[in-house]
């Protein structure tokens, strides 16, 4: 190995308004963003799910090139790579990624599973030219699997949003569009599986501090209302020069010109153009008072540490 990787990793609970804001991080030139790359073997490779330029999957260029390279020109024996994923990338092996107790089976699969991440994240930047990942993946086992990789710099931007706002978007309905043109809905879950998640992500993304080059937290809230601040912030982090924020960054939104071959997140990743940045704060208003309650009652630590008010702000 000669040089390492630099991967940006985006970590922290789902709904944190990660998508947006990674979006924004691959419209610079050395900076390439590619949504949650740990869905890219079920829902981009096997599902064929649509790509953020809109093809399905295994017809878009971009990903074809970068599968054809990770493996080598031979056929892809997705059941097998599947295989490897379930059994190395989840929640329950955290601390077998982090070395404690190993069994010599999950030894074996994870030397196998990082293996094909290195060529993975390799052929990515050779087709893309893009020097710098980000990863939106949030997930913790992914964020420790790449911390773990010696062929990874690893540098960990932690995104924090209220958890009544998290929760409040875990139960909207949004449709995903999928590649034959029908429609998805998106995963909902209970304000309380909600707020656990969220203080389980939370927690462990801080632990990610201790196993990466770099690690730094923003709050979704801050980064609306300031984005050239918050950007400016992450581009000292993978240590990249600033003066192409203005291009596309205005005080009210933002401009997304460059497609981006993203493989999951957000419906609103195949958005493009003028896209105006404001505070979602509908939750405020819409949260129902129970719900409200039971998800500030069981984030309450993790409230207090991000430095949220714990009533409503009806004018917020
Ligand atoms: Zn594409």
């Amino acid at each position: 190995m000669t040089e390492r990787i630099k991967v940006l990793y985006i970590a922290g609970s789902g709904r944190t308004g990660s998508t947006i804001l990674e979006r924004i991080l691959g419209q610079f030139e050395q900076i390439g963003s590619y949504g949650e790359l740990r869905f890219i073997w079920d829902r981009g490779y096997a599902g064929n799910w649509p790509c953020g330029c809109t093809k399905p999957f295994r017809e878009c260029d971009f990903w074809q090139a970068v599968m054809a390279q990770t493996f080598d020109h031979q056929p892809i024996d997705i059941d097998a790579v599947l295989h490897l994923n379930q059994h190395v990338d989840r929640t329950r092996y955290v601390p077998q990624i982090l070395g404690i107790r190993r069994t010599q089976q999950f030894k074996q699969d994870f030397e196998a599973y990082t293996a094909l991440l290195q060529k993975l994240y390799a052929a990515i930047i050779d087709v893309s030219g893009k020097p710098i990942i980000v990863d939106a993946s949030k997930f913790d086992s992914s964020g420790f699997i790449l911390g773990q990789m010696p062929g990874i710099e690893l540098h960990v931007l932690h995104l924090v949003r209220d958890s009544r706002a998290v929760a409040f978007s875990w139960q909207r309905r949004k449709m995903h569009r999928m590649s034959d043109g029908r429609e998805r809905p998106q995963v909902r879950r209970t304000p309380v599986r909600a707020a656990l998640e969220w203080l389980k992500l939370n927690a462990l993304a801080e632990v990610m501090r201790w196993h990466s080059t770099s690690y730094q937290r923003l709050r979704y809230e801050d980064f609306i209302q300031n984005p050239s601040a918050s950007i400016a912030h992450i581009l000292q982090q993978i240590d990249q020069p600033t003066d192409e924020l203005t291009r596309f960054l205005s005080p009210t939104g933002v401009t997304l010109q460059q497609q981006t071959h993203t493989v999951a997140g957000n419906p609103n990743r195949l958005d493009y153009g003028e896209i105006p940045l404001r505070l979602d704060d509908e939750w405020q208003r819409k949260l129902p008072p129970r719900a409200f309650a039971l998800v500030t009652l069981l984030t309450l630590p993790g409230l207090l540490r991000y430095g949220y008010p714990l009533g409503r702000q009806p004018n917020g």
